[in-house]
């Protein structure tokens, strides 16, 4: 079997980042004994999660920022947030405990934030495309008070409709890393006759290229590990592999290297 990976794929610049300065933080021994966790999950990716736990980084559930009975534990932590941002309430929260905030906001997410604040003081009404309950879009409509989420094209016309006397903005991830997965996942598919698309399956972005995937008509998975693969797979010549923008490159040479018969 000849196994080719698309061009683009796996972890994008920002998760890759916010990983690195949450292990960093972890060893840091000037943090001394401090415990350490992270806004929400650090990855979409079940497996780099829990890899990420081993190492002494916990996930905090978002609301123990706002609890009285996390308070004590929190002044004494560290606070790593996520390469999706949050609203600046959390850091004013954070910092009035007394924790060390680690900022592990991607470049680009903070990009939107700005752009958004910018558009509202400029008097739009600001329209941001996205899923309401992705820690990105949340963390960038706290920078835009009075900014609403729209999931469809539908719902952006009707919010657009709605808020007829204001000037609209729409503000969408400004980001290429998905695009260029896709693009890549396009000229993959026209090679192969297989795909695998590897990464959590919490992880929006790895469902897209999943579709993605089954829509170029070539048969396809979507696994997070290489053993849920099914054994037909071995039956085609080639397999082409891609992986979303929070897959560890461990995750894809397993992947890679179970295809190819080298970790059977
Ligand atoms: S997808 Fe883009 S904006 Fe989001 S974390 Fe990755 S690099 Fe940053």
């Amino acid at each position: 079997m000849v196994v080719s990976r698309a061009e683009v794929l796996g972890m994008c610049m920002g998760v890759r980042r916010a990983e690195t300065l949450a292990r960093k933080a972890a060893q840091d021994g000037s943090c001394g004994q401090r415990p350490v966790f992270t806004y929400g999950p650090l990855i979409h990716n079940p497996q780099a999660v829990a890899a990420l736990e081993a190492e002494g980084v916990r996930v905090l559930d978002p609301s123990s920022v706002d609890s009285p009975d996390w308070a004590d534990r929190l002044r004494n932590a560290i606070v790593v947030i996520r390469a999706h941002g949050a609203p600046p309430e959390v850091f004013s929260r954070l910092d009035t405990l007394g924790t060390l905030v680690v900022d592990a906001t991607c470049p680009r997410v903070i990009k939107s934030q700005r752009k958004a604040a910018d558009l509202v003081r400029q008097g739009y009404q600001v329209v941001i495309a996205g899923d309401r309950s992705h820690g990105e879009v949340m963390g960038i409509l706290g920078y835009a008070p009075g900014a609403v989420v729209a999931e469809s094209s539908a719902e952006a016309v009707a919010t657009a409709k709605r808020f007829s006397r204001l000037p609209v903005a729409l503000i969408a991830q400004l980001c290429p890393a998905t695009s260029e997965r896709q693009n890549s996942l396009d000229s993959l598919a026209a090679r192969v006759s297989a795909i695998v698309v590897v990464g959590g399956k919490n992880s929006a972005n790895t469902q897209r290229l999943f579709l993605a995937a089954k829509a170029s008509g070539k048969p396809s998975w979507h696994i997070e590990r290489a053993g849920e693969l099914p054994k037909e797979i071995f039956s085609f010549a080639s397999v082409g592999l891609t992986a979303g923008a929070s897959t560890p490159d461990s995750m894809v040479d397993e992947v890679e290297s179970y295809l190819l018969g080298l970790n059977p």
